[in-house]
């Protein structure tokens, strides 16, 4: 889809060849293009010589000597095309106008979606689409209007610099590109956003418009203005369309994740979006505590086991363990027992196995919103017990493994007071973490003091942060 430096090349392709140009006839084969009056738009310009050509974010503006103009929005695919007046129109040509030196202007444009409007000159800005465009960033001179739109939004940096209402004339591509220079979290939130960051987004939002103008836009594969205008510019971008490629400042590999539906590419590292965790290993050896300690260093934390805890709380899930156990698991005070459960699943595995398939695709998508959600944090902690059984390893950045000794664990069961020690123990067996913990990125072991289980944590956490 062109941006603002290719639709400002079109302008300026458009300006060199056909000002002082009149129009002798037009032919509109896509009617629906056309969003005013046809006929007013065909008797008005035909007769009409071309003045001037401006431009406003996306939107081309035509401007004739009759004082009326043209306001033409490319979106997908449009484009203008010349043919001479004796060659057949290009194969999507849904306007053509024909003008008073032999040639005609076919605007080709496969997909539709591009839209004319034809106004008079003086009301342009009262168009409804232009007047619901803020200020290109070439007109904002003060980094304190960007800062006071932001400071009231909720939405994230990026979708607010999509936003075409607060600046216009950054799409996904420039956006990338702007929020890497500037080094910020494109999931931080506007409310968040500095002064030193409203400047920053500022300057490098003029300097890379800048740039892809001068080097004639970001040529998509289908987008040719005129014969020998490529867009160069695709060969400066310095993340957008490189994922897994590394980072040109610091050599992290780049990602792309989705923010509101936009494909957004950035360095983890250099724009630090939230590094994550996954924290692992058998009963009662002392995971929630290290995930305590990391909370208290300021990581923010999601704990499986308090998750199940909330599911069985939930209506719709409660029925369907109803379903799949029948009335016998609900307690005197109809309640969902959950002692019931084990004991029927410790000696039938095919119910294991159901209620696992039931459990776990909920946990693993809520840990998925979990990550998604706190992307503006710099540390996100999952404390996943099966996190190697429910095949999770692959969407944490690191993770953590909590041993201790049997006597250990008995020690720790004894501690919360656990009614039978002995069943707990028993999921030692089911556990596969013996199998995995080479996996691990760092192991911690809980046979010590609290003290040295703290300075185990801060070591990981230290290397961790600043990886
Ligand atoms: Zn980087």
């Amino acid at each position: 889809m062109p941006e603002l430096p290719e639709v400002e090349t079109v302008k300026r392709v458009l300006e060199k060849k056909y000002i002082n140009r009149i129009i002798i006839k037009i032919d509109i084969l896509y009617p629906k293009m056309i969003k005013t009056n046809l006929d007013e738009f065909v008797n008005t310009l035909t007769g009409a010589k071309i003045i001037s050509i401006g431009r406003k974010g996306k939107y081309l503006f035509i401007n004739f000597s009759n004082q009326y103009s043209i306001i033409s929005h490319l979106r997908m695919e449009g484009k203008y095309i010349q043919k001479n007046i004796d060659e057949e129109n290009t194969p999507y040509s849904r306007v053509v106008f024909y003008l008073d030196n032999g040639i005609k202007i076919c605007y080709d444009d496969s997909r539709c979606f591009g839209i004319m409007y034809l106004e008079k000159t003086s009301e342009i800005f009262l168009n409804k689409e232009i007047k619901k465009l803020g200020p290109e960033p070439f007109d904002i001179t003060d980094p304190n209007y960007l800062y006071n739109h932001f400071h009231c939004s909720k939405n994230e940096i990026k979708a607010c610099l999509l936003n075409q209402s607060i600046m216009c004339g950054l799409g996904n591509i420039y956006c990338d590109e702007v929020l890497f220079k500037a080094k910020i979290n494109p999931y931080k939130k506007g409310k968040d956003i500095t002064l030193k960051e409203c400047n920053d987004i500022l300057k490098y939002s003029i300097e890379t418009l800048n740039q892809a103008i001068r080097l004639g836009g970001s040529t998509v594969s289908s987008y040719h203005p005129e014969k020998g205008v490529d867009g160069r510019f695709q060969n400066e971008l310095l993340v957008y369309g490189k994922v897994n490629h590394h980072c040109p400042k610091c050599n992290s590999i780049l990602r792309k994740d989705r923010l509101k539906g936009r494909g957004t590419t950035y360095c983890p590292k250099c724009q630090n979006v939230a590094i994550s965790v996954g924290l692992t290993g058998k009963i009662a050896t002392g995971k929630s505590l290290v995930l305590k300690i990391l909370m208290n260093y300021g990581a923010k934390v999601f704990s499986c086991d308090d998750e199940v805890n909330k599911l069985y709380q939930e209506i719709d899930f409660q029925k369907k363990i109803i379903n799949l156990f029948g009335e016998a698991v609900l307690n005197d005070n109809l309640k969902i027992s959950k002692a019931y459960i084990r004991n029927i699943v410790d000696n039938n595995i095919v119910l294991k196995k159901k209620l696992e398939s039931l459990i776990h695709p909920i946990i693993k998508e809520r840990i998925l919103n979990f990550l998604q959600k706190n992307k503006n944090e710099k540390l996100l902690v999952v404390e996943v017990p099966l996190l190697f059984e429910a095949r999770l390893s692959s969407i944490f950045d690191y993770i953590i493994g909590v041993t201790c000794s049997l006597s250990g664990q008995i020690s720790h069961l004894k501690q919360r007071k656990c009614s039978n020690i002995e069943q707990s123990l028993q999921i030692n067996q089911t556990s596969k973490f013996d199998q995995y913990a080479n996996k691990c990125d760092f192991l911690i072991n809980n046979d010590g003091t609290y003290k040295e289980l703290e300075e185990q944590v801060n070591n990981i956490y230290q290397k961790i942060i600043n990886s």
